[in-house]
């Protein structure tokens, strides 16, 4: 069970992410754990990691890919694995390829967990907090009793500056951007399956469930 998982923030990636572990016991390998272990390993690519990021410089892709490489090669993705955040231009999806062709794998599917950008809006700029006490609520999901007001302890409810709609706009806008293409070769490649991501939390499990069931 090989397999990649995209969507954009506030699509429920790493709720599903952590739900399909779970049930098919395969690794996570999102890129900041993968990184961070390269890191505490001290493997040669991984400190040549940590030289750029002590920098605040990005990573090169080379040795990015290269940490996957040896990410992939371990045991624990004998049984598949579920990649998270990675790849994430079409030349890394075009390493991975390589990768994977060179371990004798290939990827089974690349799931897309597919919301409308408009309800993405919502749940990203839902968001309140207490000014007070720090309580967080969310107007869809959680919302307090009394319009801007915290239940807790009466507090007045505020927007962080990260969520409000513009920031929350542009964030998107660039993340749909970079995916495109991306969306567009793997749909190439016939690995791409699109998920339903504005159903219910376990609705959406049941979904990825029953295609991945496929694969045992
Ligand atoms: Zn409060």
């Amino acid at each position: 069970m090989n397999l990649v998982l995209m969507g954009l923030p506030g699509a429920g990636k790493g709720t599903q992410a952590e739900k399909i572990v779970e049930k098919y016991g395969i690794p996570h390998i999102s890129t900041g754990d993968m990184f961070r272990a390269a890191i505490k390993e001290g493997t040669e690519l991984g400190l040549e990691a940590k030289s750029f990021m002590d920098k605040g410089e990005l990573v090169p892709d080379q040795v990015t890919i290269g940490i996957v490489r040896e990410r992939l090669s371990k045991e624990d993705c004998n049984k598949g694995f579920l990649l998270d955040g990675f790849p994430r231009t079409v030349a890394q999806a075009d390493a991975l390829e390589d990768i994977l062709s060179e371990l004798d794998k290939k990827i089974d599917y690349v799931i897309n967990i597919d919301v409308d950008q408009s309800i993405l809006m919502e749940r990203l700029t839902g968001r309140r907090i207490c000014k007070n006490c720090g309580a967080t609520y969310h107007l869809v999901f959680n919302p307090p009793a009394k319009a801007d007001e915290c239940d807790r302890c009466g507090g007045e409810l505020y927007q962080r500056a990260d969520d409000n709609a513009e920031t929350v706009k542009n964030r998107l806008d660039v993340n749909i951007k970079q995916t495109k293409p991306l969306l567009d070769f793997y749909e190439t490649k016939g690995y791409l399956r699109n998920i339903d991501g504005q159903q219910e939390i376990s609705k959406v499990f049941t979904d990825l469930d029953a295609l991945l069931g496929g694969l045992l």
